[in-house]
């Protein structure tokens, strides 16, 4: 049987979810909520987008693009449906996440945009903000506690709930500073 159910008239778009992010590092909670999208939308496939040049962190990154991209590729390596895309490590200008979505764009593609609760609050600093609403719908991965919308009207919204994982890449990127262990905050292939 193929993907549309039986008739090849009616085709099934491929819905893929689109994850941006610094990832400097990649760690447990950036896995766990690509895994928590992937399955409660039914997702196709789950895209991890490491910024080629993420702006409003200058200065702040640690890692190479081309490092971020590997811990990443090493991060899903053996996870069905969760991989990573050069997109905008290759493009290497400001990230601009309406240029990310167009290059993913195509005829029965669907594009859902997948955001912890901390970036939807970030939304209103964007550009192409509006070219970002007509060609994805927004994910929002809201650990426990947390609510965000999308600034102004009319988008396509799914929430979705995961439990908290308390970790982020700025407490690592300290601990290994600090000379300390980061076991069990990012995944074991990193
Ligand atoms: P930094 O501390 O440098 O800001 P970060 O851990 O927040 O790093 P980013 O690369 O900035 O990681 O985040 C990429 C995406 O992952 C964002 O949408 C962010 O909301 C989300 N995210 C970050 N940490 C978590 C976590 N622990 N659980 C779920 N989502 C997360
Ligand atoms: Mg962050």
């Amino acid at each position: 049987m193929n993907r549309s159910g039986g008739s090849s008239l009616t085709p099934v778009a491929e819905r893929i979810g689109v994850y941006g992010g610094t990832f400097d590092p990649i760690h447990v909670g950036h896995v766990a909520a690509a895994g928590a999208v992937l399955r409660t939308l039914g997702l196709d496939r789950v895209l991890l987008v490491p910024a080629g040049d993420p702006w409003q962190k200058r200065g702040r990154v640690v890692a190479t693009p081309e490092q971020r991209l590997e811990m990443a590729r090493l991060a899903v390596e053996g996870l069905d449906g969760v991989e990573v895309s050069d997109l905008e490590v290759r493009r290497g200008v400001a990230s601009v996440t309406a240029d990310t979505l167009e290059d993913l764009r195509a005829p029965e593609r669907e594009l859902f945009l997948i955001l912890g609760a901390d970036a939807v609050a970030n939304m209103g600093t964007w550009r192409r903000l509006d070219d970002t609403r007509a060609l994805a719908t927004i994910v929002v991965v809201e650990r426990e506690g947390e609510r965000a919308e999308p600034p102004g009207a009319d988008w396509r919204v799914e929430h979705v709930p995961i439990p908290r994982i308390d970790v982020s890449s700025t407490e690592i990127r300290d601990l290994i500073a600090a000379g300390e262990s980061i076991d069990g905050l990012v995944p074991p292939t990193a």
